[in-house]
């Protein structure tokens, strides 16, 4: 028997969008998500996406399992397909449903006819449905108002479908509906939290690293191209931009207060990644800070920071504790990756009495010691760029 996937994205999320450009992103991201596990034919009809597998060895299963994390989508199910007459619905909900019909206690028939010549109304439907199934399984009761399972029929234009389950889907707005932005990504458990929460309400991510060989290996990095790997799933293909970052930490070091290194850091970051923002267009930078976690972030020090950024700087993570933060890791699965030892850039000289109220003039005076822009365009100059790509 056929199967199909259906996939509904809730009309709440098309508030203020234009709906036809909405659904075409959604579409477009669904098909680049499977088209490696075989052919699909893709059609939507009232908030619906309708998936049907065109090659016999589909593993539904594995379709499923990535439909999961396609933003944009409220809910999912698996649907029987049957021919348009009651005789075939009747025998393929049995057959279809068998299982989960056998083990329910409570269960009620909902019908939906998007094609109204179809000569049985829903309430008729429902009605006779109901009849054949408890027919069919005596210890089954009617459940009007909570049922265990909820029968469904649905009458389309050239099919009728069935199905039992609904699947919550990730929410959110499709990636790409909602413009494209740069996510300073560590290889901490923070910065991946941040970019999954922030591709959820449909912005396109790019990644940007800084490392700082020989003090960070070439183990730190990798570690942060897995989670660049792992986002992909949620958020599509990743551009991801690293940073060589040893000189100007070394001048950081050599020149500046030592109390001042972390938020002066901070802001040479911030001053690469937005030229790394203008030739990419990205119109917004993206990261994994939460008020008071660490003395960079304090609301002084974040003002610091903020004071070179001319582009909005999101931070999804600012009102939430670590323990929030692990549970969103552990549910994207970046968590296990996050926790490998490896140093990151901004250990290596982290200060032993770090400014947890930095004043923007001091740091400004402190960062005028040095010239920094000629390391800064090297930086940029230098700065490799790897692409990835959503894969099994
Ligand atoms: P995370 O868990 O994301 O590493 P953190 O709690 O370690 O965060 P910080 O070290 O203060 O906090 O870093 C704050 C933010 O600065 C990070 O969330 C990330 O967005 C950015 N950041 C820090 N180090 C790097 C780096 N090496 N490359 C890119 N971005 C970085
Ligand atoms: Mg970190």
């Amino acid at each position: 028997m056929q199967e199909i996937i259906l996939a509904k994205y809730g009309e709440m999320a098309l508030k203020g969008m234009n709906k036809k450009s909405f659904e075409d992103v959604l579409v477009k991201n669904i098909k680049r998500r499977i088209k490696s596990l075989g052919r699909f034919d893709i059609t939507r009809a009232q908030s619906t996406i309708y998936i049907t597998p065109e090659d016999e060895y589909i593993d539904t299963n594995e379709v499923m399992e990535r439909l999961k994390k396609v933003f944009g989508i409220a809910s999912l199910c698996r649907a029987g397909v049957c021919e348009k007459n009651f005789e075939d619905i009747k025998e393929k909900t049995v057959e279809y449903l068998d299982e989960i019909l056998s083990y329910a206690k409570t269960f009620k028939v909902n019908a939906k006819r998007a094609d109204k010549s179809f000569p049985m109304k829903s309430p008729e439907i429902c009605c006779e449905m109901g009849g054949v199934l408890l027919d069919r399984y005596p210890h089954l009761m009617v459940d009007v108002n909570n049922p265990e399972v909820t029968v469904t029929v649905e009458i389309r234009d050239t099919n009728a479908y069935i199905h039992a389950e609904n699947i919550k889907g990730a929410g959110g707005l499709p990636v790409g509906t909602s413009g494209h932005a740069m996510l300073l990504l560590s290889g901490g458990i923070d910065s991946p939290v941040a970019g999954y929460m922030m591709a959820k309400r449909g912005v396109h991510i790019s990644a940007i690293h800084y490392v700082s060989p020989p003090y960070t290996s070439d183990r730190a990095r990798l570690k942060v191209e897995q989670l660049c790997e792992k986002l992909t799933g949620y958020c599509g293909n990743i551009a991801f931009f690293c940073v060589p970052f040893t000189e100007i930490q070394e001048a950081i070091k050599n020149n500046c207060p030592e109390e001042l290194f972390t938020i002066i850091m901070r802001r040479l970051m911030m001053k690469i990644a937005l030229r790394i923002c203008e030739k990419e267009k990205c119109l917004a930078l993206i990261t994994g800070e939460s008020v008071g976690q660490v003395a960079s972030q304090t609301m002084s020090a974040i003002a610091c920071t903020d004071a070179v950024c001319s582009i909005p700087v999101f931070r999804p993570l600012i009102g939430m504790d670590k323990t929030e933060i692990i549970e969103t890791a552990r549910k994207i699965d970046t968590f296990e990756t996050s926790i490998q030892p490896y140093e990151d850039c901004c250990t290596v000289f982290t200060p032993r009495h770090p400014k947890v109220s930095p004043l923007l003039a001091d740091v400004e005076a402190a960062e005028n010691n040095f010239d920094f822009s000629p390391l800064i365009e090297k930086a940029v100059n230098n700065t490799e760029l790897k692409i990835f790509h959503f894969e099994d």
